[in-house]
């Protein structure tokens, strides 16, 4: 079993790890490379200036974060074009699919790049040119393997000119078209053929040897090789389905034994119904059963005794009842009160957060179902929506309250962190009070909230505009607490400097703690946005790009939660996909309907 996950640079201690095990795999698989060569792989990742392409690296991983495999993509957005350098399974590892799994990745992702086909080389199956017949039976299986993706080498060129009279194995250029029928002009492939020459063997190969390659590309359209081993009927050219056009989703399934009956609390089961039957009309959510995590992953951002806490005492609830904090010892810290429901006020910041058997099991299925949105942006979704209750942004580390219990958004953000910065942004209606205390002290977790002002707002203790973080997080947390009676235009403002800070401080990925009850009507709130706004608001976030992790936090509205989930979610789609607005990349007409 093994995941395959995309690394972007190496600025976090787990890419470093997956980057070294890789270098390990190169001078281990292929004995041609010099140390320079393998040295350079971080450089590549994090100075695609100096090296003329945007390489990321795709780890194929089993649970206990070992390489089985690594491919080495390279894009020349400038040319339009991918470039596969390495593509290789661990040592004794070839079995197991995993050459395959990560080929196929390797197209997807460079189908969702736009380019114009995907370029690498593989050794000749040619006599002529491969002289050991052992080498030449493993280069004719690697040739046969491609081909059943349509993948062949150029034909009527000279690109498998030996570099020096007689040398043997000059590899062959092969294309995938990536299930497209454009065809490859000859000037572009002489551009192309040019970038890959002087980008990659810029010292090797002197300028006479790459004009004659480039002068030899005369056909145009350039042709490739006939089939030799696939028959047509048998070949798979369409890359799989891109994992990054559809939005992962993920729903607490165990969400509605966690239903308080009393009189007034609004966060109901019926929430996640509404919101469900809506997200049935966009064609684009896959549904994806959560994942178990280790408890530990809530432990590193709440206290011990905080959960301990927590799972006593929800479990001494009896069955059906709910007991709520009503003694705050803040005098006393150190002092706690031995009687379990006392003690609740403890830990708890408000008075009508309850406790309870079942409160207890949904809080741990919303993490559960957070971390494996978090997942699924490791494994190439674009965008995954942890559709949950109860709520968690207004847990902190050591309390819970405001309806919630664990910080479900914070947890998997921490989850993310571990392979690259991460922020946090917080469109609920009320302050992400929780989450600013869990990450004040980080600054490789940005945090950022929009909210109703504080002065009029709950949680009121918390989310002023000079809370910015402290220590090595002083200036990595963001509060705009905003006036009562909001509209969406209003709104709209604050969202767009909140964003303009976010892609200043470039994450890796994004955790949005939407809270839809910025709503017109919600009884939490005092705002006017409607399904418009948040369908405008989608937009804008999606725009940034950015790898997205959605949790659902607040809403109250019933009547009209799910629709505005569903337009929210409808704007971030457009934002994520302008192609599918606009004309789309001219190159390659049609594309942006196929995912
Ligand atoms: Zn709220």
């Amino acid at each position: 079993m093994f995941l395959i996950r995309k690394i972007y640079d190496d600025s976090t201690s787990a890419n470093q790890a997956a980057i070294a095990q890789a270098q390990a795999i190169l001078r281990a698989q292929f004995s041609g490379l010099s140390e320079g060569d393998v040295a350079k792989l971080p450089d590549q990742l994090h100075d695609p200036l100096k090296h003329r392409f945007h390489a990321q690296l795709l780890a194929a991983e089993n649970a206990h974060g070992e390489l089985r495999g690594f491919a080495l993509l390279l894009h020349a957005p400038d040319l339009h074009f991918a470039y596969l350098e390495y593509i290789s399974a661990a040592p004794g590892g070839t079995g197991g699919g995993i050459g395959g799994a990560l080929y196929e990745r390797v197209r997807e992702e460079a189908a969702a790049l736009n380019v114009m086909g995907l370029f690498f080389e593989c050794l000749p199956d040619d006599e002529a040119l491969s002289h050991d017949p052992e080498i030449r039976a493993q280069n004719t299986a690697r040739l046969k393997f491609y081909e059943r993706y349509g993948a062949r080498p150029l034909a009527n060129t000279a690109y498998e000119t030996p570099l020096k009279a007689g040398d043997d194995n000059p590899p062959y250029l092969v294309m995938d078209r990536l299930g497209s029928d454009q065809p490859l002009g000859r000037n572009e492939a002489r551009r192309i053929v040019r970038a890959i020459l002087d980008r990659k063997y810029g010292e090797l190969c002197p300028p006479d040897y790459v004009e004659h390659v480039i002068n030899s590309i005369t056909d145009d359209p350039v042709q490739l090789r006939a089939p030799r081993y696939i028959r047509r009927s048998t070949r798979k050219t369409a890359p799989a389905p891109l994992r990054d056009r559809r939005i992962a989703l993920i729903v607490n399934d165990k969400h509605d034994i966690h239903h308080v009956r009393e009189r007034g609390y609004v966060e109901a089961p019926v929430r996640i119904k509404v919101i469900l039957q809506q997200l049935e009309k966009p064609g684009f959510f896959e549904r994806l059963p959560a994942r178990k995590f280790p408890r530990s992953w809530i432990r590193s951002v709440h206290d011990r005794d905080f959960v301990q806490y927590l799972m006593h005492a929800c479990a001494r609830v009896p069955e059906g009842k709910s007991v709520y904090p009503y003694v705050f010892p803040i005098r006393n810290a150190t002092r706690p009160p031995r009687e379990l429901p006392l003690r609740a006020g403890y830990y708890c910041i408000d008075t009508f957060t309850p406790l309870n058997r079942n409160a207890w099991l949904a809080a741990l299925g919303a993490v559960d179902c957070a971390l494996t949105g978090a997942q699924c942006l490791l494994d190439g979704y674009h965008v995954a929506y942890a559709l949950v209750r109860p709520p968690g942004h207004h847990a902190e580390r050591r309390s819970f309250g405001g309806f919630c219990y664990f910080n479900s958004a914070a947890v998997a953000a921490n989850y993310l962190s571990r392979y690259g910065r991460v922020a946090v942004l917080d469109v609920d209606y009320h302050h992400g009070n929780g989450t600013e205390n869990i990450f004040y002290r980080r600054a490789d977790v940005f945090t950022v909230s929009l909210h109703g002002h504080p002065r009029v707002t709950y949680p009121y203790f918390s989310g002023f505009e000079d809370e910015r973080g402290e220590g090595a997080g002083l200036g990595y947390n963001l509060n705009i607490p905003l006036q009562e009676g909001l509209d969406g235009a209003g709104y709209r403002e604050h969202l767009a400097r909140a964003l303009k800070h976010i892609a200043r401080f470039a994450p890796h990925y994004l955790v949005l703690a939407l809270g839809l009850d910025t709503a017109k009507g919600d009884p939490t709130g005092s705002f006017t946005l409607t399904y418009r706004d948040f369908h405008e608001n989608g937009r804008m976030i999606g725009a940034l790009g950015l790898p997205l992790l959605v949790t659902q936090e607040g809403g109250y509205r019933t009547r009209s939660l799910g629709q505005n989930a569903r337009h929210f979610f409808e704007g971030l789609w457009e934002g994520t996909h302008p192609a599918r607005q606009a004309s789309g990349n001219p190159r390659r007409p049609g594309k942006a309907t196929r995912g």
